[in-house]
């Protein structure tokens, strides 16, 4: 347009709507929507790109304009802040962590410790996700995060061990250090806490505790008892023999770090946990960092927010208030707040709606469903480079595992294939998802939820692939499977053995017959050829059939002098000195 001259800057928000960046254009909107539409980007009149989209777009329109930023107000709801406790402030319990190897006895040393048997229940042995629960020791509580133990579940962890104030990384003492423990160590270091090593199953036969100290010395866990300040109990969780000792150690942990956190301070913590209950609503788990919390406090969380109505411990009994370091069930939230997301409690519901809804618009101007990326764009650009996508919809039982798996589908992207998550959420799987799998051809993951038997029929009218999990790594197997099928398969080419022309006897567009010496390897028929003069590669062929002397030969090798045809796409006029290499040519497919 004419007013958009060469020098023209427009100043555009974060994530913009593509009828609304036409108009500041003084484009058509079906221009721009056209533009995005060769870049691979479906975009309505009404949805948002965000900024690095729209200037890569522009750019592409060649308009002569230049988009800037314009500076947007800062999250309702800021970065979550360490507690820092005031002069008044009092002890408080500590959150303890249990992490390590698979199989080492994660499940069986908190179900010990807790008490309860919640081993039995597991899909695969492998904890699904993430709460929380207090237990008494000597008259004083300890809050212990029951952590998932399987590597798929390192998100969790990760914010696992920053909520956390001791980790104990369980060691099989039969087993020693595996990966998953230096992952366990890494993590607890990078987050500051302090780590109680529980070297467990000692009333196995083979268990080596000493073997163990000397391997926890070398990923710079020096024991007490050699110098250093990590402390190791020798526990078996299955006979429970050392677990009061374990307990003691917290306790003394706890003392040493002198826990504390005000309590008269407007609540505020994090959510631990967040799923849908029948009858109730979204039910979130959350543990408190700093304050009192009481039922009908207002509280927001993301673009989230809740009048709490029912205050009440993880497991379900009603509570007055709760402290600092308490991990508790509450309901009364609009929408279901997210794993990992802060929590405040704010003065009453006006300030709780204008913050979550702040959040949320913030939220879908920044990544939202139908938002577009500027690194998927520039992917999408890039298509040159093959780019392979997996289209797939995830549905879990709770946001924690939703989460969980979400990550670790995209730590599976590589140069050429990636997984593209085109619908996600928690509860059953619904006409909805079947209705978006159909449109954007995507595979249905379902994790711990059901498949409704109205959802099932859709699924197979529509021939939509729906696949139920029960255990994360057979999931992330499935996809991991169906990311390999788009890989392009390797391409291997075997040499056989090479010809140097000597004569020439027939040329027509498509066939040459020449003979020559072989000077490397075998020649056998049929088999392709490339056919070269120095440097210059003259074209592929295939090679139809040999001849030794008169006669027809399979194979003639290294030193023989034979005769040979080839069928050619284009005419190859040979000369004298010409080489002809043959080779064999293998797809293999491959696997990530
Ligand atoms: P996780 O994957 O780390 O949670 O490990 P689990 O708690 O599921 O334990 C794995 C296996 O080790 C189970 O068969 C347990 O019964 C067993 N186990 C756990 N702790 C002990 C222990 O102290 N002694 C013995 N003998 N077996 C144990």
């Amino acid at each position: 347009m004419a007013e958009n001259v060469d020098t023209t800057t427009i100043e555009i928000e974060d994530m913009i709507t593509v009828g609304t960046l036409a108009e500041r254009l003084s484009i058509p909107v079906s221009r721009l929507i056209g533009e995005l539409m060769k870049n691979g980007v479906m975009a309505t009149v009404n949805e948002r790109i965000d900024f690095d989209t729209a200037e890569i777009i522009v750019e592409e329109l060649q308009l002569g304009v230049t988009l800037a930023k314009r500076a947007t107000a800062e999250p309702a709801v800021a970065v979550r802040e360490k507690p820092v406790a005031s002069a008044t402030a009092v002890p408080r319990a500590p959150v303890v962590a249990v992490m390590g190897h698979v199989d080492h006895g994660k499940t069986t040393l908190l179900d010990a410790i807790r008490g309860a048997n919640v081993v039995k229940g597991e899909a695969g042995g492998i904890t699904q996700h993430i709460s929380a629960y207090q237990v008494e020791h000597n008259g004083r509580p300890i809050t212990f995060l029951d952590t998932p133990g399987h590597e798929a579940f390192a998100a969790i962890r990760e914010h696992g061990a920053h909520l956390t104030d001791i980790v104990i990384i369980v060691v099989a003492a039969d087993d020693g250090i595996k990966p998953q423990t230096i992952e366990a160590i890494r993590f607890a270091r990078k987050a500051g806490v302090k780590i109680i090593v529980a070297a467990n199953k000692i009333d196995k036969e083979g268990a080596d505790v000493n073997r163990l100290k000397q391997q926890l010395s070398e990923h710079e866990l020096l024991v007490e008892e050699w110098g250093g300040d990590t402390f190791v109990a020798e526990v078996s969780a299955k006979t429970q023999k050392g677990i009061p000792e374990l307990l003691d150690m917290i306790m003394l942990v706890t003392d040493v770090e002198e826990l504390k956190a005000d309590i008269d301070v407007p609540a505020r913590g994090l959510i631990i946990e967040a799923h849908v209950e029948q009858g109730r609503g979204p039910v979130a788990h959350a543990l408190i960092e700093a304050g009192t919390l009481k039922p009908g406090h207002f509280i927001v969380s993301g673009s989230s927010y809740a009048k709490i109505r029912n205050l009440e411990t993880t497991e379900g009994k009603p509570v007055k208030e709760a402290f600092p370091s308490q991990p508790v069930a509450i309901t009364g939230f609009k929408t279901l707040p997210e794993f990992g997301d802060p929590f405040e409690v704010v003065a009453n519901e006006k300030e709780a709606r204008a913050r979550a809804e702040a959040v949320a618009s913030d939220k879908n101007a920044s990544g939202g469903h139908n938002n577009i990326g500027s690194s998927e764009l520039i992917r999408l650009i890039n298509r040159d480079n093959k780019m392979e996508e997996l289209n797939i919809i995830i549905k879990a039982d709770v946001q924690g595992s939703l989460t969980s798996v979400i990550d670790s589908l995209k730590a599976m992207d590589t140069d050429e294939v990636s997984v593209r998550i085109v619908g996600s959420g928690v509860g059953p799987i619904g006409e909805n998802d079947l209705h978006l799998a159909h449109t954007s051809k995507a595979i249905v993951y379902g994790f711990n939820v059901d498949l409704p038997t109205s959802s099932k029929q859709q699924a197979s009218r529509d021939k939509i692939h729906v696949r139920m999990y029960r255990v994360i790594y057979e999931l992330i197997d499935d996809v991991k499977e169906e990311l390999s099928k788009l890989l392009k398969p390797e391409i291997i080419e075997t040499e056989l053995g090479r010809l140097v022309v000597k004569g020439i006897f027939k040329t027509t567009k498509t066939e040459v017959i020449c003979g020559g010496e072989v000077t490397k390897g075998k020649l056998v028929a049929p088999a392709l050829a490339r056919v070269t003069r120095g440097d210059e590669n003259l074209g592929e062929v295939e090679v139809t059939g040999l001849k030794r002397g008169p006669a027809e030969a399979k194979e003639v090798f290294e030193g023989e002098m034979c005769g040979m045809s080839f069928n050619t796409t284009k005419r190859i006029d040979l000369v004298e000195g010409d080489r002809i290499e043959l080779f064999t040519r293998q797809a293999v497919t491959r696997s990530l």
